[in-house]
């Protein structure tokens, strides 16, 4: 994940691009590409989001890089690392969705009631 971080960093420097590299612009380009991901599935049924067309499928990829290049960018705005960052969200969510207690339950439905 370092390697892509700077690697945009160096991609932005190489453009001047860094001028419009506020955090806010960087989570809003952020969620723009994730609407873009997205609009991949609009209306498709399950079904038919489990097995993409070639052409769709190549969307997919593009728009996940999309994704995780603001993501590298808005996460060197502030010395993250978003792969750290995900590992210790993921231990906050097994403390607050302990396995035995959602298992089979739709997600966290039940915890959320609760809190
Ligand atoms: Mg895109």
């Amino acid at each position: 994940m370092k390697s892509l971080q700077n690697q945009v960093a160096a991609f932005a420097k190489e453009r001047d691009w860094e001028k419009y590299h506020s955090p806010k612009n960087l989570a809003m380009a952020l969620s723009v590409e994730a609407s873009e991901l997205l609009e991949i599935f609009l209306w498709l049924t399950d079904k038919e989001s489990q097995d993409l067309p070639e052409d769709k499928l190549n969307g997919l990829k593009e728009e996940i890089g999309d994704v995780m290049i603001y993501l590298a960018n808005l996460a060197n705005k502030f010395g993250l690392d978003p792969i750290e960052c995900a590992r210790e969200k993921l231990e906050i969510n097994k403390r607050k969705y302990p396995a035995n207690l959602v298992r089979g339950s739709g997600s966290a439905t039940i915890l959320y009631t609760q809190s």
